[in-house]
């Protein structure tokens, strides 16, 4: 005799099996003690009830055999993969929400940043910090790192190229505050 299943999970045993009729015309109205035996099946494996609601589809959608016939054995399977699944695409959505490292050389680094390489953070993670631009215009002062003069934008520095990461070398930006540009 299988253990005594919860009165909730007898509910979702019935609409579980209300489900599988539905996908399967063939499907007998099953006997109390079937819907029992199921109810303690999904209290024994602990299955919430949208879980195995949404194993009867992946089950069926699953099923390549006329002879198929559901078993709560192989739908509990079916609960687990889902479960399995559901906490793989949480973990991916939090790993995207999450801030991503950029790694870059020193001279990037320096080239970016208008300054050069805090030597006590070599080896280290720092984090690349946009310069504040608010409130002033680092365009109306000449940049003291690739050495263009007021109005230019930055390029990186010995080239033409103009800088793509960044308003301006932070040393620019630096200049600029000092001399209270504004905007
Ligand atoms: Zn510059």
């Amino acid at each position: 005799m299988p253990s005594t299943p919860s009165k909730e999970k007898v509910i979702t045993a019935t609409k579980v099996l209300e489900k599988i009729s539905a996908y399967d015309p063939y499907f007998a109205r099953p006997a109390d003690s079937v819907l029992l035996a199921w109810a303690s099946a999904l209290t024994l494996a602990n299955i919430p009830e949208d879980i195995a609601l949404d194993a009867v589809d992946h089950m069926y959608v699953n099923v390549d055999s006329e002879n198929f016939r559901p078993l709560p054995g192989l739908l509990i399977q079916h609960c687990r993969e889902i479960r399995r699944e559901r906490f793989e695409a949480e973990r991916k959505a939090k790993e995207l929400d999450e801030p991503q490292v950029e790694k870059i050389t020193m001279e990037e680094w320096e080239e970016r940043h208008g300054q050069t390489f805090p030597r006590g953070k070599l080896g280290k993670v720092i984090p690349f910090q946009d310069p504040e631009v608010e409130g002033v215009n680092p365009r109306r002062v000449a940049c003291p790192h690739c050495k263009v003069g007021p109005g230019a934008p930055c390029v990186i520095a010995g080239t033409n190229t103009p800088i793509r990461n960044l308003p301006a070398h932070w040393g620019r930006v630096a200049a600029a505050k000092k001399a209270g540009v504004m905007r």
